[in-house]
């Protein structure tokens, strides 16, 4: 009965908790960059969490990955 991976985070602003978000969008050169991040409902407040770039050159499929600190639970 393990809850890993459910640690809530809360809007450091007005203490609700956030939602995790996922949001991918394409690149104008077909690369692809997903950024995922925490938003609070109520105010819009956002963590960002990892950026992840993917990225196709010839027959290799490049990805970077740029990981900020995780969340302060308070
Ligand atoms: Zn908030």
């Amino acid at each position: 009965m393990s809850s890993a991976g459910e640690r809530q985070i809360l809007c450091r602003k007005d203490g609700k908790p956030m939602f995790f978000v996922a949001e991918s969008e394409k690149m104008s050169n077909g690369s692809r960059r997903t950024i995922y991040y925490y938003r609070c409902p109520v105010c819009g407040y956002r963590i960002e969490v990892e950026q992840v770039y993917i990225s196709v050159e010839k027959d290799s499929i490049i990805v970077r990955r740029l990981i900020r600190a995780p969340p302060q639970s308070s």
